[in-house]
């Protein structure tokens, strides 16, 4: 089964600039897809008209059985809560520990005091960071920092994870460890897209790749 589809999509933004021209693209549910090029090439154009961030200017989105044209307020929300996203710059609340940043997603999306509970601690483990759930975010490292974010993008357990330059921050020792962090969720289920320029990355790991340039999508 398919589960995000684009059909001859377009995405030119107000300035005239076209990030997209023309593209298709079909992702099966459980594949891990890889998605480099340069920077600038239309990486995260591509990420955000997958999270409803950007719409398609022409053609199709299809995500989870959701046309993005027509996805607005409360769909909008049920699906985006069926996404995990990962960013570069982890976009972590400074002001509260781990653990809090983790859960605050639940606590939005009104789960129960136990349930959060019970997905804590198995999704701190995860990512290694179980000694660390009391720590604010400033006293981790970069690599420890990223892996908070994606506890924070799984922890509901989402069927897509989308990562954008997830270690483009990172030295390759932490770029690896995230890279086998999303693995694990790939074997566990997840579809995962992670857009990278980091080519020796893709290299180590044996998943499909789809190169942007200039707009357009080219399989590797
Ligand atoms: P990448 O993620 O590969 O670095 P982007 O998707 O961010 O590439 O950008 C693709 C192109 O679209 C670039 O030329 C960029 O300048 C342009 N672009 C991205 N976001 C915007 C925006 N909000 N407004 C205008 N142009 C944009
Ligand atoms: P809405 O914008 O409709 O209120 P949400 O409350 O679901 O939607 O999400 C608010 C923001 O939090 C989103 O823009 C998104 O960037 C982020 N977000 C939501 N869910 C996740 C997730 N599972 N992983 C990472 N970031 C998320």
């Amino acid at each position: 089964p398919v589960i995000l589809r684009l059909s001859s999509v377009t995405k030119t933004y107000t300035n005239g600039c076209h990030a997209l021209l023309d593209v298709n693209l079909e992702v099966k549910e459980k594949e891990f897809l890889f998605i480099t090029g340069p920077s600038g090439s239309g990486k995260s154009t591509l990420l955000k008209l997958l999270y409803g961030e950007e719409l398609a200017t022409e053609g199709e989105v299809i995500v989870d059985q959701f046309n993005m044209a027509s996805l607005r307020g409360d769909r909008l929300s049920l699906l985006r809560r069926r996404i995990g996203i990962v960013f570069q710059d982890y976009k972590l609340i400074r002001q509260r520990t781990v653990a809090e940043n983790i859960t605050f997603v639940l606590q939005a999306q009104g789960y129960t005091r136990k349930e959060i509970q019970r997905r804590l601690e198995p999704t701190l483990k995860l990512v290694g960071l179980l000694s660390k759930a009391d720590c604010f975010p400033d006293q981790l490292s970069g690599g420890e920092q990223q892996r908070v974010s994606i506890a924070r993008a799984i922890v509901a357990t989402p069927p897509l994870l989308l990562a954008d330059e997830p270690t483009g921050n990172l030295d390759p020792d932490n770029s690896w460890q995230i890279m086998q962090i999303l693995q694990k969720l790939n074997s566990f289920g997840a579809t995962v897209i992670v857009t990278t320029h980091d080519e020796q990355l893709v290299r180590k790991c044996n998943h499909p790749v789809v190169q942007v340039r200039n707009g357009q999508l080219y399989r590797k």
